[in-house]
């Protein structure tokens, strides 16, 4: 028999709903009232049955300002279903508001009519579940970040693994660079006629190859004892060689080595000066693991080195012992290197540069385009340059410089220094000057008494037929005055020249000094004008070219009646002076100003007396001069202006 079912009533209905875990609640009217909530749901909101028939804002006011208001009237307006997943929602349970996340459905339940009868609000709290999505969602991140990390890295070893392919190709090739680099190294060995040593110190073995060996006296085949190294070494080089080695050998040192020195071969003897050169290598502890390097043989460099030496020596010597300056100028720059010799011949200050420039202030200014040009022009030409120029000091002293010199090129052709002396030719120039004077007071000289002789000649001529005797004895006597005059001056001329030549022979007697002065210059003594006065020693006698010292005096009294002609009295003055005799001619004359006193005796030498026209060749005192030197004797002049000259000789006893 089957019952037919009981139906529930609508209370029924609801109490079985209230039960269900499920959220449950019924709303109607467009305010939202609530007319049914079950337990699930009063929990939800925190509240009991007594918000059951309120509004629902009101018995919720947690949720004004949130969406679901608004969902269930637009469910209540259009009859329509709103889901939502994972929905929060902000509750007030037990006195705090949490989020919380929901799945809900608000269900509008219709009239036949098709408007809206209530709404049946179900949700279901899935706070736990999202919360656990959330997490995985966060790790998924992380665990994504990590890959990204891992696969960066991935890249990177990656990249790591091709560089180190690379590296590894660069090494093969470096190896073969190196294999290439040591058979070149051992041709530049051989080429460079180098030896190589190594000394491992650890066995103390040393090797060298075969040219080491056979400066050692050694065969290729032999071992090279280590001893050997040391033995051959010349003795007096041993000990300053070895303390390099140990210097050297030193980690302190950094290992270098490098040192000339003087090897002998024992079989042969050859000495031989070699540069050593090397390294010494050292572990992580600092001991040293290798020590090795070459050996060149420099002893023809040496030697030239030597040579060079030895020539640049000489030619300094010769350069300063001939005073002259030597320069080398860089072209570019106008820097010049000058010894100290050079800065001399300029006048210029030893401790200070003296550069082309400081050159060209010194040199007068007439003459530096000159120089510029000779300079030029040796350079253009790749000739020797030559110059002489004047140059003024800085007290304002005028000298004359001759310059030479030799442009220098570097391998481009371009013309970088020029190198040469200097040299001060102010006394040649001076010496030229003089020559040239003397000839043309030599010819103006020789003119006067030949013109007098002429023209006695000619009126001589004249008178042949029908001779004068009044005029025939003054005419002969002019001419012979003249002749006298000729003849003295063309014997001075040769007595110089004779002394140049070194023929002044002395024919030496011995005579009583004064016995002589009172006997020379009659001549003087004749014209009356003058008192030849003597005074002092009568009994000196000398060994001496009589006919040469009254020569002498001649001259000296001679000048005193030329310079002195207002002093009538000129004294002969005889004295013994230690193992010599002097004799002094003095006069009262003018004197002569005391920068002249050191020229007189020079050749072609007359001092100038402005004004006033002597007659003269200058070289009554030169000649004096020589002749006294020849007697191995001296000869001066003492004077002061206004108050007379003393000329005085020495001659020994
Ligand atoms: P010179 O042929 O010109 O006389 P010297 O050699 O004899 O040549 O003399 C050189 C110069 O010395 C002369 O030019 C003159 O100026 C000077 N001199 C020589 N003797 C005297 C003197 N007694 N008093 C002054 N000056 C003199």
């Amino acid at each position: 028999m089957i019952n037919s079912p009981t139906r529930l009533s609508s209370e029924e209905l609801l109490d079985i709903l209230s039960l269900s875990e499920n959220a449950t609640a019924i709303y109607t009217s467009e305010d939202i009232i609530i007319q049914s909530a079950n337990d699930a749901m009063l929990r939800f909101w925190g509240k009991d049955k007594s918000v059951i028939g309120l509004p629902l804002l009101k018995a919720v006011p947690v949720l004004e300002g949130q969406q679901f208001i608004d969902m269930l009237k637009r469910v209540w307006l259009t009859g329509s279903t709103i889901e939502g997943v994972d929905a929060p929602a902000e509750l007030d349970i037990d006195g705090e508001v949490r989020t919380s996340y929901y799945d809900f459905a608000y269900r509008a339940i219709l009239n036949p009519d098709g408007s809206t009868r209530c709404i049946l609000h179900t949700a279901t709290d899935v706070t736990d579940r999202f919360l656990s999505q959330q997490r995985v969602a966060e790790m998924n991140e992380e665990v994504a970040a990590v890959n990204q990390a891992l696969s960066d890295t991935n890249q990177q070893l990656v990249e790591t693994n091709h560089e180190l392919a690379e590296s590894q190709e660069t090494l093969i090739l470096l190896n073969n660079n190196l294999t290439e680099s040591e058979t070149q190294l051992q041709f530049a060995i051989d080429a460079a006629s180098l030896g190589t040593w190594d000394l491992d110190p650890r066995t103390n073995k040393f090797s060298g190859n075969d040219r080491l060996k056979l400066w050692f006296g050694l065969k290729p085949e032999d071992q090279i004892p280590l001893t050997k190294a040391t033995d051959v070494i010349a003795s007096n080089d041993r000990l300053r060689v070895i303390a390099a080695i140990q210097q050297a050998m030193q980690y302190s040192s950094g290992g270098g080595y490098d040192i000339e020195y003087t090897i002998i071969n024992p079989i042969t003897q050859i000495p031989r000066v070699v540069k050593a050169k090397g390294k010494a290598l050292f572990n992580i502890d600092s001991e040293v693991i290798r020590f090795s390097g070459t050996l060149q043989d420099i002893t023809d460099e040496r030697h030239a080195r030597e040579q060079l030496i030895d020539t640049n020596q000489r030619l300094e010597l010769a350069l300063d012992a001939g005073k002259f300056g030597s320069y080398d100028l860089e072209l570019e720059t106008g820097i010049m290197f000058c010894t100290a010799q050079c800065k001399q011949n300029f006048g210029w200050p030893l401790d200070k540069p003296f550069n082309f420039p400081d050159l060209m202030t010194v040199i007068l200014p007439e003459c530096r385009k000159y120089v510029e040009q000779q300079v030029g022009n040796a350079i253009t030409h790749n000739s020797v340059y030559n110059a002489e120029y004047q140059i003024a000091l800085p007290d304002g002293t005028r000298r004359w410089i001759a310059a030479a010199g030799k442009p220098r090129y570097n391998e481009q052709g371009k013309p970088v220094r020029m190198v040469g002396v200097t040299y001060d030719i102010t006394e040649n120039k001076t010496n030229e000057q003089r020559k040239d004077d003397f000839i043309s007071i030599a010819s103006h000289e020789l003119k006067t008494p030949i013109t007098s002789l002429k023209a006695a000649l000619q009126l001589l001529d004249k008178m042949k037929e029908n001779p004068s005797p009044k005029m025939l004895p003054k005419l002969i006597e002019q001419s012979n005055r003249s002749m006298d005059k000729i003849s003295s001056l063309i014997e001075d001329l040769l007595n110089v020249s004779r002394m140049n030549e070194g023929q002044l022979h002395l024919n030496k007697s011995i005579f009583n000094l004064a016995d002589m002065l009172n006997h020379c210059c009659n001549d003087v003594r004749a014209t009356g004008k003058y008192d030849l006065i003597f005074e002092g020693n009568t009994d000196l006698e000398v060994f001496a070219d009589e006919h040469r010292i009254d020569q002498v005096v001649i001259n000296l009294v001679n000048n005193a009646v030329k310079y002195a002609p207002n002093s009538r009295e000129i004294y002969l003055i005889v004295s013994k002076e230690g193992a010599m005799a002097k004799i002094s001619v003095k006069d009262k004359g003018p004197g002569i100003a005391p920068e002249k006193l050191p020229h007189l005796f020079d050749r072609y030498y007359r001092a100038d007396y402005s004004g006033i026209q002597y007659s003269g060749l200058g070289l009554g005192l030169y000649i004096c001069s020589e002749i006294v030197r020849k007697h191995k004797g001296q000869i001066g002049a003492e004077s002061e202006l206004g108050k007379g000259s003393t000329f005085w000789f020495t001659l020994p006893l």
